[in-house]
């Protein structure tokens, strides 16, 4: 029998324990924590959209409209015509025949995965892949091998060694805790070679990089066709909430029949597919959200060198404190919280052991005056 207490005390002992801090305000750069204004630096808000007024008011005359709930699944009567839309408008953004909402990103991961293998199959993940994606490799009847972070020789080499039916390379595409870019081109050829399909996870790419937002295969170069799922989630950068699967009529069409997290659960409110569209007209036009997080980026980069910190190459929005310790990650939130600043202590296992760290998250919502607030506030923590 598991023992609860001594799995919690140990918990604490390292570090580890984990906290909810109650919010009272909007998401953005400045909330409030139990009524006092705090900066926050660790929210996926990319473009500032969380609390943007129109997409709000999409939400809020929709609700006039439909009222709140969906009423049912997808499949039996929930499916509604603003979903149907918010599905064909992202199939059309980001190049693919179809497109799937799922209510989560968690969601649409373990049914992407479960539903479109079996056991003469293999799922080729990325050691450092999100967390909802190796649990769907898990879940799935399909043999799961994890290749060290972008290690495409390793990659290469399983594939060559491989004799399942079905090879599945996964990847994130920004690593959601280190903030880089997948080595997608290689992924691609290596998939061409081995006749795999490829799945990227652009839940922190979608929105942030690429033309017009369409995600870390455009940043690269890459067309739609060189993916063959194109997963994203409406959480982070539009600022609502869920999530979709896009790519071809059949993986399409078997996810709806067979996608056990699509079937089995209630459909999202009409409203969110509603605020998500108007979301999505932003993403698409406002060039400006995705320059001005550019430069909050490299002024935050140069700003935490100069300081010494130990940074991670990332060029996106994700931009880590490697800390190492879980205490000194705890003890860093702590003080900087002190100081009225938000950051995140990201611990194992999240992260690997032994590299603890600040996850720093830029948007296009902060000012410069606070981003030279929060490098201040690390010097500090510095000396
Ligand atoms: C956040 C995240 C998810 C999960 O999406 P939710 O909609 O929050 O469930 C999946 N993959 C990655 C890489 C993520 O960062």
């Amino acid at each position: 029998m598991k023992d609860l207490q001594a799995a919690l005390d140990h918990r604490r002992e390292q570090g580890l324990y984990r906290k909810r801090r109650i919010l009272s305000s909007a998401a953005g750069a400045e909330v409030k924590l139990n009524e006092n204004g705090t900066r926050c630096f660790c929210s996926n808000d990319y473009l500032g959209l969380a609390n943007h007024p129109e997409i709000a008011q999409a939400a809020i005359s929709a609700i006039e409209k439909y009222g709140v709930g969906s009423g049912a699944a997808h499949l039996i009567c929930g499916h509604h015509q603003l979903h149907h839309q918010l599905e064909e408008e992202l199939a059309d953004f980001l190049g693919q025949e179809r497109a799937l909402l799922f209510s989560t990103g968690y969601m649409a991961n373990i049914g992407v995965i479960t539903a479109l293998t079996d056991k003469h199959d293999t799922v080729y993940e990325d050691k450092l892949n999100h967390a909802s994606l190796i649990d769907a490799g898990r879940y799935s009847d399909a043999e799961l091998v994890r290749y060290p972070h972008a290690d495409m020789e390793n990659l290469a080499s399983r594939l060559k060694n491989s004799s399942a039916q079905r090879k599945i390379i996964v990847t994130d595409g920004v690593f959601s805790m280190d903030g880089d870019v997948a080595p997608l081109k290689e992924i691609t050829q290596l998939a061409k070679q081995h006749r795999a399909w490829t799945m990227v996870d652009d839940a922190h790419g979608i929105g942030v990089i690429g033309e017009q937002g369409k995600g870390s295969p455009s940043h690269l170069g890459l067309t739609p066709s060189d993916i063959d799922i194109h997963m994203g989630t409406l959480g982070k950068a539009f600022g609502v909430s869920g999530a979709f699967v896009a790519a071809r009529e059949m993986i399409i069409e078997t996810l709806i029949q067979e996608a056990r997290t699509y079937v089995y659960t209630t459909a999202m409110p009409p409203a969110l597919a509603a605020a998500a569209l108007t979301s999505l007209s932003i993403i698409k036009k406002e060039d400006w959200r995705r320059a001005q997080l550019k430069e909050r980026i490299h002024q935050f980069r140069k700003g935490a060198t100069q300081l010494g910190l130990e940074l991670l190459p990332s060029e996106t929005a994700i931009q880590p404190i490697i800390l190492g310790d879980a205490q000194k990650a705890l003890q860093w939130s702590e003080a900087l919280m002190n100081k009225g600043i938000w950051l995140s202590a990201i611990r194992p296992p999240t992260v690997p052991k032994g590299t603890a760290r600040l996850r720093v998250t830029l948007s296009a919502s902060h000012s410069e005056q606070q981003v030279d607030a929060l490098l201040s506030a690390l010097e500090g923590l510095c000396a």
